[in-house]
């Protein structure tokens, strides 16, 4: 499309923020309406992997990303005492770094400040309250009290997605599957130069992620009842527990957990939105419309690709709908290729049945899933 088109994206997280800095640079109008106050995040770090890297370095972000972060290329499998078992070279896609390691508030304000410096506007503190598509355009009433007209309304809001549940009421709500994250950031090891994947008894697994020279985060998945939720006074001895049958780095790490405010506990849920994930002008993308779980650490890189990819099929194609069906037949089997492979590792690690599917796409195992998603998107 040649003309310049008014976009309001819902949610200014990780995709938002970079579908923002793709259209503005492209010259559309763009605003980003998001509920939280200011430009803040969890307070652990996130892995970027090749394919999201290689997004940043398209919408101009690559530098910084890597100047706030810790870059990395081989993983590192141990057994429960810390001895190296493996190391896997991870792939690199068409020249971007193989893997960085950042802080969720570096990477927040990286992206915020793209977006405002290509010409977006954010807005705090914002959410929708009021939506009509007539089909030409998409009238919007924001909680500021400001309402105007869209060519395209965009919903980046994230696993809980009130625009979800606004196109398809709660059918597509997130599943829990059972299981929860535990992070928590503490001083980076020197030996840590890339992740450190430590297998355990009784299917544990524990992972540490260098994200700064100084600073990495411990993460591990346990088995939680939908209820459970850490002891405010003691979820650093509630991790320790379940990390007993560990030693050498991850033990370590261990001794610098003394805070349990500091432990970030989540529930790791799904999402799988089986209609188009549009209706009308009105789109769903990132977390809002396949969530997964964490394990090949691709939730964000899907969603960033799709902000890219979004952008490309506004470039490529006559009208929005067009561009919409384009764009979904681009990203809807990469994003489930994560999802249902995340599921399948998920279970296999935490010692959980699979399915004859689950066990012919484990065959491509975590090292495969990157070479295939090191691929274009
Ligand atoms: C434990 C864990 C570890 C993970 N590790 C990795 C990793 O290493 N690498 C990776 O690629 N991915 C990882 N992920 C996945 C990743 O965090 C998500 O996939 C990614 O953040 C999705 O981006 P998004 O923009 O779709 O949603 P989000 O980043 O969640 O952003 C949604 C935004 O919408 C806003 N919002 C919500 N409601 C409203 C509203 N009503 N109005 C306005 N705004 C609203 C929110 O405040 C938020 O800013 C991990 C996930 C988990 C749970």
């Amino acid at each position: 499309m040649a003309t310049p088109l008014r976009v309001l994206i819902h949610g200014g997280g990780i995709g938002g923020l970079t579908l923002a800095t793709a259209l503005a640079r492209r010259g559309h109008t763009v605003q980003v309406a998001e509920l939280r106050d200011g430009v803040e995040a969890l307070g652990v770090g996130i892995i970027q992997p090749s394919n999201a890297l290689h997004v940043m370095r398209e919408i101009g972000t690559l530098d910084a990303c890597l100047e706030a972060g810790f870059e990395w290329e081989v993983l590192t499998i141990t057994d429960p005492s810390g001895n190296p078992v493996a190391k896997i070279p991870q792939p690199r896609m068409d020249g971007a770094p193989s893997n960085n390691g950042i802080p969720r508030p570096a990477l927040a304000r990286i992206l915020a400040g793209a977006a405002t410096g290509a010409g977006a506007t954010v807005t705090h503190g914002t959410t929708i309250t009021e939506l009509t598509d007539d089909g030409a355009g998409v009238d919007v009433a924001l909680s500021d009290g400001t309402s105007a007209r869209w060519d395209l309304v965009v919903g980046f809001d994230g696993i809980g997605s009130p625009l979800r549940n606004r196109l398809y009421g709660t059918t597509y709500s997130p599943e829990y599957t059972g299981f929860a994250n535990w992070r928590v950031t503490v001083p980076r090891q020197p030996q840590v130069e890339g992740v450190v994947m430590s297998t355990g008894l009784a299917s544990a697994k524990a992972l540490l992620t260098p994200i700064t020279d100084d600073l990495m985060y411990i993460g591990a998945v346990f088995a939680e009842a939908p209820g459970f939720r850490p002891d405010p006074e003691r979820a650093h001895e509630e991790l320790a527990e379940r990390l007993t049958s560990f030693g050498g780095p991850v033990a370590e790490a261990l001794t610098h957990v003394t805070d349990p405010a500091a432990v970030v506990y989540s529930r790791i849920s799904q999402v799988t939105v089986e209609e188009p994930w549009h209706v009308g002008r009105v789109a769903l993308a990132g977390d809002a419309a396949h969530a997964s779980a964490p394990q090949l650490a691709q939730g964000a890189a899907m969603a960033v690709e799709d902000a890219l990819v979004l952008a490309q099929s506004l470039d490529a194609e006559g009208d929005v709908a067009a561009a919409l069906a384009a764009w979904e037949a681009r990203r809807r089997p990469r994003a489930m290729f994560v999802q249902s492979l995340s599921r399948a590792v998920l279970k296999q690690e935490t010692g959980n049945a699979t399915t004859p599917e689950e066990d012919e796409l484990l065959k491509i195992g975590i090292p495969g899933a990157a070479h295939v998603l090191a691929k274009p998107y």
